[in-house]
């Protein structure tokens, strides 16, 4: 389905679907800043955006946050169970869930999604298992676009320094290098299914976000 950008909000919500676009990334890469200018520039082109997170603000998406910040340590079948629950709520709520925002025309902008699951809780335990669980299950919407914004990880480490007090578990540089080509297993094995666009993130924030724009139409 192709929607024009320039179509008014009135149009896009009579004749089609919203868009569900997902940005990966290792920390750092740079998700939070090219969300915030994709969703600027589709607002000004008159799109109803919405921007997302996982793991989200609920209940389950706190303890999902206190797991990571090793305040309350779960293993990696647990963290993957975990973020499966949370994802489908964030899918089916009817009051922030993805699957209504699309289908009331809306584009909904993701801040990772089930491709960090696969990368991150993938990598110390069966991935082929938190793969299945993910991609077959029925309430589970699978994205028009994921933007991987590729960062070599001492170039991320090196932003998160100038910006973050402290890193989460998984932050350190080395096991960002493990989780960057963990990325790159995942969209290998996931191959033609999924349309994941491979953005450098090492360009300049302008360049990025033209590379983007690009990928998302
Ligand atoms: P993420 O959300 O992927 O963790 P952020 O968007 O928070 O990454 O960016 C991390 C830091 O890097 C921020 O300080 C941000 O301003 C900076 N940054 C983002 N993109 C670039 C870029 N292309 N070049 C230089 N610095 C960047
Ligand atoms: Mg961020």
């Amino acid at each position: 389905m192709t929607v024009q950008p320039q179509l008014s909000t009135e149009i896009l919500n009579e004749n089609t679907k919203g868009k569900f676009i997902v940005f990966e990334g290792i920390d750092g890469a740079g998700k939070s800043t090219q969300i915030a200018l994709l969703e600027k520039r589709l607002k000004s082109e008159g799109i109803t955006v919405v921007t997302t997170a996982e793991p989200t603000p609920t209940a389950m998406g706190g303890l999902i946050r206190d797991a990571l910040s090793g305040a309350s340590p779960k293993s990696s079948c647990e963290l993957a169970a975990m973020f499966l629950s949370d994802r489908i709520s964030h899918n089916i709520s009817p009051i922030y869930g993805i699957q209504r925002l699309i289908n009331d025309g809306t584009y909904v902008i993701c801040d990772r999604y089930y491709y960090s699951s696969f990368a991150y809780q993938g990598l110390d335990t069966d991935i082929d298992w938190v793969m299945d669980i993910n991609l077959n299950c029925p309430q589970i919407l699978k994205p028009d676009v994921c933007i991987f914004l590729d960062l070599d990880p001492s170039q991320s480490a090196r932003r998160l320094g100038d910006s973050r007090a402290f890193l989460e578990i998984f932050e350190k540089t080395d096991t960002l290098e493990k989780i960057r080509s963990r990325f790159f297993d995942v969209f290998r094995l996931l191959g033609e299914r999924e349309n994941i666009r491979i953005v450098d993130a090492s360009q300049s924030i302008e360049d990025v976000a033209q590379e983007v724009y690009r990928n998302i139409f």
